[in-house]
């Protein structure tokens, strides 16, 4: 037998009450019973995203909010900015060019984050620039953007929205969708919110909504402004993800009943043992700034491939964790610790993490990491 540890930045484990309440019977999406159950998400929602604006729930992946980010808010040929500090970042760029948006990348090297005065020298130059797309967490480098010093920047510019793909930051880091002036956020389920893949969030504030008014894009499946009229009544335009949304009010309960300033107490913690360890036993971060609270991207060692570490935690050991990607792929490995991680998620992943580099010919004394690793989690 090999017990299975999923310590990827999405797919992430879910807890058992939740794998629990979605195993009750399939309720009607349109029949009064469900209305409760969707009124209750929308408010778990506002209170996780820290908003007063309407959170859309999607029957999609997160790519999907993404998409929808796109084409509900402006029109072929407009300007816009995108912050590329890896493969989400890209992901940005790809879409908004296939609807005909015109792209400014903002490129930053691998590993490192975007300077917001960047931003604002773009803004300065071209008022007629219409968004700024930026990820908060680019899962790909393990890196966090600076989003509160963007949305500072955006914020000065009325024709501009702040788009935030906090896919897989939400929950492992502080988003304050409003105090940060953040237009339109974007969350998913298979990340820190402890869920299967298949639900994404979209906040949508009343700047974003006005801009909405105007575009002329060519839009069916998301239709934020349908979603948002049924939103009104606790409905969905289409079938509603019942299950998935079943099990959100439990995953959104466990969260508030830690108490969200203690969720991400935990996620820093939770990531600085496995930074700290990891460097006690020799290796580097390849995030060089601005390390996330959600996943760590580790330097392999030289002479070793990133991606035989991460096959042999997963067929050794049963550690899902996750390879480099494009041009990091072979020289890194990542691993997680979002949504429902505690201290001996990461002490399994790092204790296996030193049999697989000795194994793979690294000098390493056995217990280096895990004991750092324990030095800072029983603090
Ligand atoms: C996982 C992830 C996504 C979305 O991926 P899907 O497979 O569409 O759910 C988008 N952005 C970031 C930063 C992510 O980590």
């Amino acid at each position: 037998m090999l017990k299975r540890y999923l310590l990827a930045p999405g797919p992430t484990p879910v807890p058992p009450e939740v794998l629990l309440s979605m195993a009750m019977p399939i309720i009607h999406h349109r029949a009064p019973d469900f209305l409760p159950v969707l009124e209750s998400a929308k408010t778990g929602l506002q209170w996780l995203f820290q908003t007063k604006n309407d959170v859309l729930i999607i029957a999609s992946t997160g790519t999907g909010g993404m998409v929808g980010s796109v084409n509900n808010f402006f029109n072929p040929g407009d300007k816009v900015i995108v912050v590329n500090g890896g493969k989400f970042g890209e992901r940005w760029t790809k879409i908004a060019q296939s609807y005909g948006l015109k792209v400014e990348e903002i490129p930053v090297e691998w590993g490192y984050s975007v300077k917001p005065e960047a931003v604002d020298a773009i803004l300065k130059k071209d008022p007629e620039i219409k968004g700024v797309f930026v990820q908060a967490t680019e899962t790909s480098t393990g890196v966090y953007h600076d989003v509160e010093g963007l949305g500072k920047v955006v914020k000065k510019f009325d024709n501009t929205l702040f788009i935030v793909d906090a896919i897989s930051a939400l929950v492992a880091q502080d988003m304050k969708t409003d105090a940060w002036g953040i237009d339109v956020m974007i969350g998913g389920s298979q990340k820190g919110l402890m869920l299967p893949p298949g639900l994404a969030f979209v906040s949508v504030s009343e700047k974003a909504w006005q801009r909405n008014e105007s575009s002329k894009m060519p839009r069916f499946y998301f239709n934020f402004k349908k979603e948002r009229e049924n939103l009104a009544k606790n409905q969905t335009n289409f079938t509603s993800a019942v299950t998935l949304i079943i099990g959100l009010n439990e995953a959104i309960k466990m969260l508030q009943k830690e108490g969200l300033e203690n969720v991400f107490k935990r996620h820093a913690r939770l990531a600085r043992a496995t930074r700290e360890a990891v460097k006690a036993m020799g290796l580097a971060l390849y995030s060089k700034e601005s390390p996330s609270n959600s996943v760590t991207a580790i330097e392999a060692p030289a002479g070793i491939d990133g991606q035989a570490i991460y096959k042999n935690l997963r067929e050794k050991y049963g550690i899902t964790g996750a390879g480099g990607q494009d041009k990091a792929k072979g020289k890194i490995f990542r691993l997680a610790h979002l949504g429902y991680a505690d201290i001996f998620d990461v002490i399994t992943g790092i204790a296996a993490l030193e049999m697989v580099l000795k194994e793979l010919g690294y000098d390493i004394k056995l217990g280096t990491g895990v004991a750092k690793a324990q030095e800072i989690l029983m603090q």
